[in-house]
């Protein structure tokens, strides 16, 4: 049985959840960006860059849900029937979040607040923090020989500090993106060697991605918590990964050593 896609083209989606990327207007699709221009209303989070933001059309609604006057955490259920409201009105609703909106983006939530009454979507995704991150340290996220897959972790979840597969993140030569792993930095680094893995395991943790004020920090496990309390910004850290030693190349790096 097939079911019709909520992407396809003869859905008429009163919402539409965009990635806006981490930061930059260049890590936009063409999508994104129709979509955008093409909105009546913008509902956004904190983390969309200013170069995306201002591509939004001065006549559309912009609503930012990450900042204070709607708070500077929007509880979400407040962000879900802001979003049913306007989904009901007809008009043409973005919902904009930073890097991928099906990463740790609280997509189910938004969506089942707009199916439960009917009201249509559709989404187009964006590139994450973690693919942006690693292209602006020189480096695959993958590599043949090296790692055969790539884990995806956040440092806390609702129950606090989140457990994972501490063992397998530990094996030599695993790559993990861990998102939101600035305030757990120092937990992350003891679960990490009690399952063995090496202090001098490189991690580079990328703040504010892609945005003018990037910074790119090379350190190890060993000294983890230290690097990481220098980073002002969301920041992503790549366990596993050190920026690629041939760089010239990259001008945000080069600006970031400056
Ligand atoms: N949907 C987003 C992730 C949201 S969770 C994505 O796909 O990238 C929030 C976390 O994402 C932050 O704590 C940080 O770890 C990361 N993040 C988001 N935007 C970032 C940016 N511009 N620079 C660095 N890290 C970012």
């Amino acid at each position: 049985m097939t079911q019709q896609s909520p992407n396809s083209a003869t859905a008429q989606p009163a919402v539409t959840f965009v990635g806006a990327g981490p930061g930059s207007a260049d890590h936009l699709t063409l999508g994104a960006l129709r979509a955008i221009q093409t909105a009546d209303v913008v509902i956004h989070d904190q983390l969309v860059g200013a170069e995306v933001l201002a591509l939004i059309p001065a006549t559309a609604r912009r609503l930012d849900v990450g900042k204070i006057g709607f708070g500077p955490s929007t509880p979400q259920a407040r962000i879900n029937a802001l979003l049913v409201a306007e989904g009901l009105s007809g008009q043409a609703v973005v919902r904009l979040k930073g890097g991928d909106c099906g990463i740790f983006g609280r997509l189910d939530e938004e969506i089942d607040a707009l199916t439960a009454l009917g009201i249509g979507f559709r989404i187009l995704p964006g590139l994450t923090s973690a693919s942006v991150a690693a292209a602006n340290i020189g480096q695959s996220l993958t590599r043949r020989g090296r790692n055969a897959s790539l884990r995806i972790v956040t440092g806390h979840d609702m129950a606090g500090f989140a457990d994972q597969d501490w063992r397998g993140m530990a094996r030599p030569g695993e790559v993990t993106a861990i998102y939101m792993g600035k305030k757990s930095a120092r937990f992350l680094q003891g679960r990490m060697l009690m399952h063995g893995a090496a202090p001098e395991t490189n991690i580079t943790v990328v703040a504010n991605i892609s945005r003018p004020d990037e910074q790119i920090i090379a350190t190890t496990l060993a000294d983890l918590p230290q690097a990481v309390s220098q980073a002002n910004g969301p920041a992503i850290l790549l366990y596993g990964l050190a920026p690629r030693a041939a760089l010239q190349t990259l001008p945000q790096l080069e600006e970031a050593r400056a």
